[in-house]
């Protein structure tokens, strides 16, 4: 009988329960002992590994967070914290791992497998910032959270007549301020793949308002830079009343949406699969609405390619 481990590590992400339940179940339903390891890396260092049954993922597919929780550790990025890990994955009798996470994390299972040892990763970010797949675990939750609050913010913003800028989560990455400020109709989106011009953006403010159009809603990706520096200087540059809002951390919580629900149910028990077929060094995506698999240090190595079309038509669309 074969034995599996999972973990989930870095920043979490609505989803990751769901895939740690289609782990577990799915490596059980194929006669494997699967076991969690708590705290992701330093829990794989600290020897923190307990088995799970079919019971342990009940009740869970809803939850957001993650049951195994999830942490940061500097250890196993050292060749000596890895050694330990790799220790502990001998001494525990475990055959492979799966790792849900982004891409440090993914870093971190292509060192384990350089090691010799089978790791699989799972995508589990809000971020959507992994180029091999077309989504990732918690990006459809995300998005749902980030254009409640969009609508709320429209509502006061429209009342008082004023420009509100929004700044959402993704790292380097636009995607959460695209697709949520396209599904919001919000009148200017900048990331980070696209250069911005204030001066322009500050133009197209005081058109809007000539015309009579008394409110904005300005989607603003982390990577660009802070929400308030950007209101100071439309407020500067417009005389129009701003206001700014930082979601943070509310868009990485909550109930996750039937979409990553049933993307994590896919690639979980695709990850196991990988590992029964005798696979290591892979990756679990999507693409095209398949779920595929890669080679992790392909995965990784890939540029990202940015929704440039979608980008051209909200700046069409929102006038
Ligand atoms: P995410 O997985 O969300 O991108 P991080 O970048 O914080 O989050 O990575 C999570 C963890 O993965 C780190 O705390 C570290 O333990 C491990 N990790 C990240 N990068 C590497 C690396 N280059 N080598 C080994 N381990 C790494």
């Amino acid at each position: 009988m074969k034995k599996i481990a999972v973990l989930t590590s870095g920043g979490d992400s609505p989803g990751m329960n769901a895939a740690v339940r289609a782990v577990v179940r799915s490596a059980i339903y194929h006669g494997c002992k699967v076991y969690g390891v708590n705290r992701g890396y330093k829990g794989l260092i600290d020897g923190d590994l307990f088995e799970m049954d079919l019971s342990s993922v009940g009740d869970i597919i809803h939850r957001g967070g993650t049951i195994l929780r999830s942490a940061r550790c500097e250890e196993f990025r050292t060749e000596e914290g890895r050694k330990k890990a790799h220790n502990v994955l001998n001494v525990f009798g475990i055959d492979g791992l799966v790792v849900i996470g982004g891409d440090g994390s993914f870093q971190g299972a292509q060192k384990l497998s350089e090691m010799g040892f089978p790791a699989i990763g799972v995508p589990g970010t809000i971020d959507n910032d992994l180029a091999y797949t077309d989504y990732t675990i918690g990006f459809d939750t995300a998005l749902n959270t980030v254009l409640d609050a969009i609508s709320k913010i429209r509502d006061t913003s429209s009342s008082h007549e004023r420009i509100s800028i929004i700044e959402v989560m993704g790292r380097h990455c636009g995607d959460i301020a695209l697709y949520a400020g396209v599904a919001g109709g919000a009148e200017i989106i900048i990331v980070p793949e696209e250069e911005y011009d204030i001066d322009e953006i500050c133009k197209r403010l005081i058109q809007s308002n000539n015309r009579g159009k008394k409110h904005s809603i300005i989607m603003l990706a982390e990577g660009v830079g802070n929400a308030n520096e950007i209101m100071e200087q439309i407020k500067e540059k417009t005389g129009l009343d701003s206001r700014a809002t930082i979601l943070g951390h509310i868009q990485r919580g909550g109930t996750p949406s039937a979409f990553d629900r049933i993307l994590s149910s896919q690639m979980g028990a695709k990850a196991v699969e990988l590992l029964l077929e005798g696979k290591a060094s892979r990756v679990v995506g999507i693409k095209n609405n398949e779920i595929i698999d890669m080679d992790i240090h392909e995965a990784l190595s890939m540029e990202r390619k940015f929704n440039s079309n979608l980008y051209k038509l909200a700046s069409i669309l929102a006038k």
